[in-house]
């Protein structure tokens, strides 16, 4: 049997995994789990897998616990970040999968790459804001570094077999082909925009996601960081690894080989597959995935991104040139921007405005320890919490 642990159950990415094990009992147990907010629902989760631990807010442990006890359940109970940090790096557990949202994830994330453990990787931002410091790290303890993120996951299987071993150039890999859908609000002008409400820009066309990854989706930014991660999974500069949209999500990547080859992975979007694929890799499990059905899925189209009413990805691909903390500045104030833009305290087209505004002020520096990159991840947030004084309410 092998042990999960699985940070941040509660969320999209957590049922859909949940969803996963349950449907191959026979080989993966549930050891762990954590949940920050709707607590019941984290409760439902223990009572249906019985993990051994659960991890949750300081604040909220003394009356998990007591729920727990009153159900039952001997399901014991760690307290905060280090409660985060202990599931994942337990050695009872082989895989974690990383499905906290957010900068919140990085702490206990880096923790089990260091602890050499199989990592399905969700939580994008924990990659882009420490980048080589994670990489090396993955190399330095041995770890196994699986992408869920559809894309990734995508790249990950049209990939020759231990790719990790070589540069891509030297394996006759051309460029990646990194798919979009486009959003909610592929096609409009950056005149539409400025209206836009967060209930219209939470309601993606082609995948149902938690709220900040809905919101990246429908500016762009989550192309932006998707490109930052892909730099850093694959060893690539930006200029190797182009962004398509394909409106109808249905490939959900693409690698093109010097030979002219471009091979793509195609399937329904859901995001059960890639979480089964790097469960299971090398091998293959079930998803409880319907199959592709070409005939119904009908005409598959793909056009350029318009950088232009949606600047996200331009800041993006600046953020990683410019190195350093420079990406984790960009997340830090993107995730205020979106916390603020959901509180309906600022505008759709105003938070590329308030990230540009951030990144303006600060200097990059170099990432030589977590210390830098937390203490940087602050700073950002309170300067863009103060930045946002300067933006007229929408
Ligand atoms: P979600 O909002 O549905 O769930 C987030 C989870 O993180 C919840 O379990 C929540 O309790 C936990 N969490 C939130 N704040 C926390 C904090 N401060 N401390 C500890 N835990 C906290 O988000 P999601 O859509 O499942 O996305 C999770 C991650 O996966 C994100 O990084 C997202 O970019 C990535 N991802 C999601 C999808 C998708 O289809 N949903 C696809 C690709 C990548
Ligand atoms: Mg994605």
């Amino acid at each position: 049997m092998i042990q999960v642990s699985l940070l941040g159950a509660t969320g999209s990415i957590g049922q859909s995994t949940l969803d996963v094990l349950a449907r191959n009992r026979d080989r993966y147990q549930l050891f762990a789990v954590s949940g920050y907010r709707r607590l019941n629902e984290l409760l439902t989760i223990c009572r249906e897998h019985q993990p051994q631990f659960a991890a949750v807010p300081a604040p909220e442990a003394a009356a998990f616990r007591k729920q727990l006890r009153e159900a039952g359940l001997k399901t014991q109970v760690l307290e905060g970040e280090q409660g985060l940090v202990a599931i994942a790096t337990h050695p009872d557990t082989q895989v974690v999968v990383a499905a906290i949202v957010g900068a919140a994830g990085l702490l206990p994330t880096l923790a089990a790459v260091q602890s050499g453990k199989r990592i399905l990787l969700a939580n994008k931002e924990a990659l882009v804001m420490s980048g080589a410091l994670f990489m090396q790290a993955v190399q330095e303890h041995q770890a196994t570094l699986l992408p869920v993120d559809s894309e990734h996951n995508a790249i990950f299987q049209c990939l020759p077999d231990h790719f990790g071993s070589q540069p891509l150039a030297e394996q006759g890999i051309e460029k990646l082909l990194l798919t979009a859908s486009g959003g909610p609000f592929r096609g409009w002008s950056a005149e539409a925009l400025v209206g836009v409400t967060p209930a219209q820009a939470v309601a993606h066309p082609n995948w149902s996601m938690g709220q900040k990854i809905s919101v990246d989706s429908a500016t762009l930014m989550n192309k932006g960081l998707e490109l930052i991660e892909a730099c850093w999974l694959f060893g690539l500069q930006p200029e190797k690894i182009e962004v398509v949209v394909h409106p109808q999500s249905i490939i959900h990547s693409l690698v093109s080989y010097k030979d002219g080859s471009v091979l793509a992975q195609m399937g329904n979007p859901d995001m059960r597959t890639p979480i089964a694929h790097a469960l299971a890799w090398p091998e293959r499990i079930t998803a409880g995935v319907k199959p592709q059905d070409l005939i119904t899925a009908g005409a598959l189209s793909f056009e350029q991104p318009d950088e232009e009413a949606f600047p996200c990805l331009k800041l993006a691909r600046q953020a990683f040139k410019a190195g350093g903390t420079a990406p984790a500045l960009l997340n830090a104030a993107n995730e205020v921007a979106v916390e603020a833009f959901l509180q309906k305290r600022l505008g759709f087209t105003q938070i590329p405005e308030l990230i540009a505004e951030v990144l303006h002020l600060s200097q990059p520096q170099p990432v030589n320890d977590l210390d830098i990159l937390l203490s940087e991840d602050r700073r950002a947030r309170e300067l863009a919490k103060r930045s946002l004084a300067h933006f007229s309410k929408p």
